[in-house]
């Protein structure tokens, strides 16, 4: 393809990465690639990567696969504590990074291929972009492209709230911890992300959240309330906020990924609930097989397009279809705390579909024996 100009807006994972790919398979395409956000600055703390985390890198891309994985945590068991009693669901890997040392990692690698993002630039909604052959939205679940054209977007919030905290206690395995208290359930989803940190995500229902009054606390109450709720799982560790407010999580579908020559990639595209640990995984899959699309089509780029939806449709709607599904479980987790605590983690690990348990006994002989 001969200098095509392309924009992509946002510099996150699915930006930063169908870059890097464009720059190695297009490389007399013009890239523009900006982001609203200044250099190193990024919201949460850790993503976890179920269980073949990049394995889907190794083959085409084994050095963006070599660069990623040394600064990668992982372990092989998941613990669910429940009524104070932890049950380990062995065999079930997983490895998890820092989202700021990730998309330090794959900006390093971009730069050095010779594409600078320009940082501290939010396209505004009226952007002209009649200068670009094509534009892709990789700016997230808020897309600001995508409300340029008509994409048939959806967006419902799930009725659980949020809140996305680091730890500097160090755990062994990842945990999904549940209490009750006078004001009702609560959930944290929590593991390592490096030697030195963890990830907390503390989870209540909407209920739960009015009658603990959250929505009159500053920040530092509830962080302080979230520090108590846990202090068993925290063992006198202090959480640490990073824009970490309340949110409801968006489930984002659209009817058409491509409207002229603008197409969605990432979470601006679908987002995968977080408690399945696949959405960065899938943003980067997005810009692998975009990007595969448009050096095998070349200059056709309508044909481009829609051969990349063709192809990376199924497999999405397949995940998202599993994301739903743990996304309600989450949604009923104070009725599933009626049961004990094996019962209990057996209804965890079979939320999404797609662990039956013919395939636990072979991953987990430990767990599914009762050990
Ligand atoms: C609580 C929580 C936990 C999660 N945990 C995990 C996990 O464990 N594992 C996992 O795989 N995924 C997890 N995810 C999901 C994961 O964060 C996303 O799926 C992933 O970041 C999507 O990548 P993206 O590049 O599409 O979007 P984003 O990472 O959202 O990046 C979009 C970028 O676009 C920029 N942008 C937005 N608007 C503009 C504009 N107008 N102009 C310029 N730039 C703009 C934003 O600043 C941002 O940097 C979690 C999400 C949440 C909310």
């Amino acid at each position: 393809m001969k200098n095509v100009k392309i924009l992509i807006v946002g510099a996150g994972p699915a930006g930063l990465y169908l870059a890097y790919l464009l720059k190695r398979h297009l490389p007399r395409s013009e890239l523009r690639i900006v982001e609203q956000n200044p250099h190193d600055s990024t919201f949460g703390f850790g993503v976890v990567f179920s269980e073949r985390a990049l394995e889907f890198l190794r083959a085409d891309d084994p050095r963006t696969y070599e660069r990623i994985t040394p600064a990668m945590e992982a372990w092989t068991d998941i613990t669910v504590v429940h009524r104070g009693t932890p049950v380990v669901i062995d065999g079930i890997g997983f490895s998890a990074i820092g989202r700021l040392r990730f998309l330090q990692l794959l900006r390093d690698q971009l730069e050095a291929a010779g594409v600078m993002p320009e940082y501290g630039y939010a396209l505004p909604e009226r952007e002209n972009i009649r200068e670009f052959d094509l534009v892709v939205a990789a700016d997230g679940a808020n897309s600001t492209v995508r409300k340029g054209a008509d994409f048939g977007t959806t967006v419902t919030p799930v009725t659980n709230k949020f809140a996305w905290f680091g730890t500097t206690r160090i755990f062994d395995t990842l945990t999904q911890t549940f209490v009750e208290n006078a004001q009702g359930t609560f959930n944290a989803h929590h593991y390592r992300h490096s030697p030195t940190m963890s990830t907390f995500v503390f989870e209540c229902d909407a209920g739960t959240w009015a009658r603990a009054g959250f929505e009159r606390m500053d920040e530092a109450a509830t962080l302080a309330y979230c520090e108590k709720v846990f202090a068993d799982a925290l063992q006198g560790g202090r959480l640490i906020s990073n824009k970490s407010i309340w949110r409801n999580f968006p489930k984002v579908r659209n009817r058409r990924w491509v409207s002229g020559k603008v197409v969605l990639i990432g979470d601006a595209q679908r987002t995968a609930h977080f408690s399945i640990g696949s959405g960065t995984r899938l943003a980067m899959e997005d810009a692998i097989a975009l990007a595969k699309s448009l050096s095998e089509f070349k200059a056709d780029l309508p044909a481009a397009l829609a051969a990349f939806e063709a192809a990376r449709r199924p497999v999405v709607e397949k995940l998202v279809a599993a994301a739903d599904a743990s996304a309600d479980w989450y949604e009923r987790f104070p009725e599933h705390m009626r049961l004990a605590p094996r019962e209990f983690a057996w209804s965890y690990i079979q939320r999404s579909g797609r662990i039956d348990p013919e395939k636990l006994r072979r991953i987990a002989p430990k767990f599914v024996a009762g050990a």
